[in-house]
């Protein structure tokens, strides 16, 4: 389960502050699918990146199954850091590997052995069904095989959580099937909480359980993905999602 608590972060550009997140408050229960929608800009990969630990927030709380995350430094952060699998926003392969060797990257960080390395990374290739690829690099992928070996690499540590910022993003209606499949197959066969941020409502629609609507750094709405999308008032339901739908 992933809980934040009245999180706040600013970044300083040459015109002034930046208030990217001003007071998020949300939960996503564990093994649960959540999308998190909203403009350009309103935050969502500046969320994204704090729960990944990779931003410190300027205040709030950011609990994963309990732990306090923004208190860690040092060994504890790190082991935390292991239990977050992230798929960063655009391409973030290494062109210089190949789709193993890209998985293979922080089962090395982490010091694991040469064989159980390539039997891990190998499980994973079979989760995500490129076992072909392996040695293929990544300009030679298609864009929807990458974002799958991304998403692979980011459960290369068994993470209980899982961040995928815009995984579907440039990818044509049967290519996004392909990545929200390996996404629901984290959730359903290794039980992994997942936040997806996305601006397409087709991918909440499909794979989220629950829905968060951002919007100049504040959850402007938060709730089940089918109670939002049948309510009529709602901004799930009036703003993001197709008038002809
Ligand atoms: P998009 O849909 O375009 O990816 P987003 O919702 O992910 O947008 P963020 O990237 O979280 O938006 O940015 C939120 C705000 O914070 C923006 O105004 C952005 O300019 C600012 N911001 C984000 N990262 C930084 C940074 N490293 N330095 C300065 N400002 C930043
Ligand atoms: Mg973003």
């Amino acid at each position: 389960m992933i809980t934040v608590e009245n999180l706040t972060k600013s970044f300083q550009q040459n015109n002034g502050t930046v208030r990217a997140l001003d007071g998020v408050t949300m939960e996503v229960p564990a093994g649960a699918v959540c999308g998190v929608v909203g403009p350009s800009g309103a935050g969502k990969s500046t969320l994204a990146r704090c729960i990944a630990l990779l931003e410190k927030p300027d205040s709030g709380a950011i609990r994963v199954d309990g732990t306090d995350l923004v208190s860690l430094s040092g060994k504890a952060l790190r082991a935390a850091r292991r239990q977050i699998g992230v798929v960063p926003q655009g391409d973030s392969l290494l062109r210089q590997r190949t789709a193993a060797g890209n998985i293979a990257l922080p089962l090395e960080a982490a010091g694991m052995s040469g064989p159980e390395r390539r039997s891990r990374v190998g499980e994973l290739l079979d989760l995500v069904g490129l076992t072909d690829k392996a040695s293929v690099y990544p300009d030679q992928l298609s864009g929807g095989q990458r974002q799958r070996i991304a998403v692979a690499r980011a459960l290369a540590a068994k993470p209980s959580v899982l961040l995928a910022d815009e995984p579907t993003s440039a990818l044509d209606p049967g290519t996004t099937d392909s990545v929200l499949t390996v996404l629901d197959r984290a959730r359903a066969e290794l039980g992994v909480t997942v936040l997806v941020v996305t601006h397409d409502m087709a991918v909440v629609r499909k794979i989220a359980d629950d829905v968060a609507v951002l919007e100049g750094g504040r959850v402007v709405e938060h709730g089940k993905v089918l109670d939002l999308v049948a309510a009529p008032d709602s901004r799930v339901s009036s703003t993001l999602l197709p008038a002809t739908d």
